[in-house]
């Protein structure tokens, strides 16, 4: 078997759908589908999006009241989780040339400064777990609550419910922006993070039997943004959310029976999607759309071998031969391991240099902290 050839990818019917998810499986559900089968991501997790999951678990350990709250808790807390982040990345075969994070992300100490000035400012909530109720409602508060439909096909934590003077309000932590810059209006938030503020809504209702008052969106920086919350509306998104539960595992059933042409209608490749997606590589919708229109605005070079070169600076430089022109990859890396693949190419076999710098006229690329590549004959 060749170095960096792509396996199939496998897939499973659905166990549940989390609201965390919902928007990015009505998006692709494909992709969703290759994530809860348990396939490894075959692209490297950006880096900063690593940081934003390590800001994410702070806060949770400091509403849920696992970390104390002073700062040379909050900063050894902090020194813990980047510690454990790089050494998860260190086992990834992608990831490990993208430690230590702060090689690779230009804003990691603004963001560690922020994260704990977060941290201190933080009501403390307490566990879920530890069962932490009001006297009066013994209504379930408290950091990590788990709600699900009645069904068991919808369900998810939710990072934080507590009481206000009117009623329970549920809240979510974000470690990136909250407002969508497409509207033009500063306090709209995005539009994902309302209808998933909504699923958990129906949810704890259907859990509990009580409706919060309201949500909020907590950013890193800045006052939390509240959401309406009503109860009609929150109840149709719980049923689009079945909906699309059912709909996907009947789908996934059919690739099971061998009708591979159900795959195809679970994915929706789009640049948008597809550039955000780690399964690319292994994805069949993707690789068809590429080499039918190229998908232009992707960082991806996908083509058959027309040379391969090792330059005299020790970097190799391939060419390829795409669906939009022949197209030079440079600088690629050299002995460290990284690009297996390379040394396996034959000339005429397809390869898929994925995550590249491409120059302004898309002939010539260079390789990027993140730049993968796989055989895909
Ligand atoms: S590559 Fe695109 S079409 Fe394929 S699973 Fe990912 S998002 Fe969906």
């Amino acid at each position: 078997m060749k170095v960096g050839i792509v396996q199939q990818l496998s897939t499973k019917p659905l166990k549940r759908i989390s609201p965390s998810r919902f928007v990015a499986m009505q998006q692709c559900a494909l992709r969703e589908v290759f994530a809860a089968a348990g396939n490894r991501p075959l692209l490297p997790v950006n880096p900063s999006a690593r940081v934003g999951s390590i800001i994410h678990k702070l806060l949770q350990d400091v509403g849920s009241g696992a970390v104390v709250q002073d700062k040379e808790s909050l900063n050894a807390a902090w020194s813990t989780l980047v510690s454990e982040t790089e050494g998860q990345m260190k086992d990834s075969s992608t990831e490990r040339f993208l430690v230590p994070l702060r090689a690779n992300v230009s804003d990691l100490e603004v963001r560690r400064i922020r994260a704990i000035h977060r941290a201190l400012s933080l009501k403390v909530f307490g566990s879920r777990v530890a069962g932490k109720e009001t006297k009066a409602q013994k209504l379930p508060v408290g950091c990590e609550v788990w709600v699900q439909s009645t069904n068991g096909r919808v369900g998810g934590f939710i990072d934080v419910a507590f009481e206000s003077s009117t009623g329970i309000v549920i809240c979510d932590y974000k470690s990136g922006s909250i407002i969508d810059a497409g509207t033009g209006h500063n306090g709209t938030p995005k539009d994902e993070y309302v209808v998933q503020l909504k699923l958990y809504s129906a949810l704890y209702f259907e859990t509990f039997g009580f409706w919060p008052i309201g949500a909020e969106l907590l950013p890193l920086v800045g006052e939390a943004l509240k959401v309406v919350i009503e109860p009609e509306n929150c109840v149709q998104i719980l049923a689009n959310a079945n909906q699309l539960f059912n709909s996907v595992n009947a789908r996934v059933a059919g690739c099971s029976a061998g009708h591979v042409d159900g795959l195809n209608e679970l994915a929706s490749p789009g640049s948008e999607r597809c550039v955000h997606c780690l399964f690319r590589p292994g994805c069949p919708a993707y690789k068809r759309a590429s080499r039918e229109n190229g998908m232009e605005s992707l960082p991806d070079v996908i083509g058959e071998v027309a040379f391969v070169n090792l330059q005299g600076n020790k970097r190799y430089q391939i060419g390829v031969s795409t669906v939009r022109g022949d197209v030079v990859v440079r600088q690629l890396s050299h002995g460290d391991g990284r690009h297996g693949a390379i040394e396996a190419l034959q000339v005429g076999d397809t390869v898929g240099i994925f995550d590249v710098q491409f120059d302004s006229t898309r002939k010539s690329a260079t390789e990027t902290n993140r730049t993968t590549i796989y055989c895909l004959s």
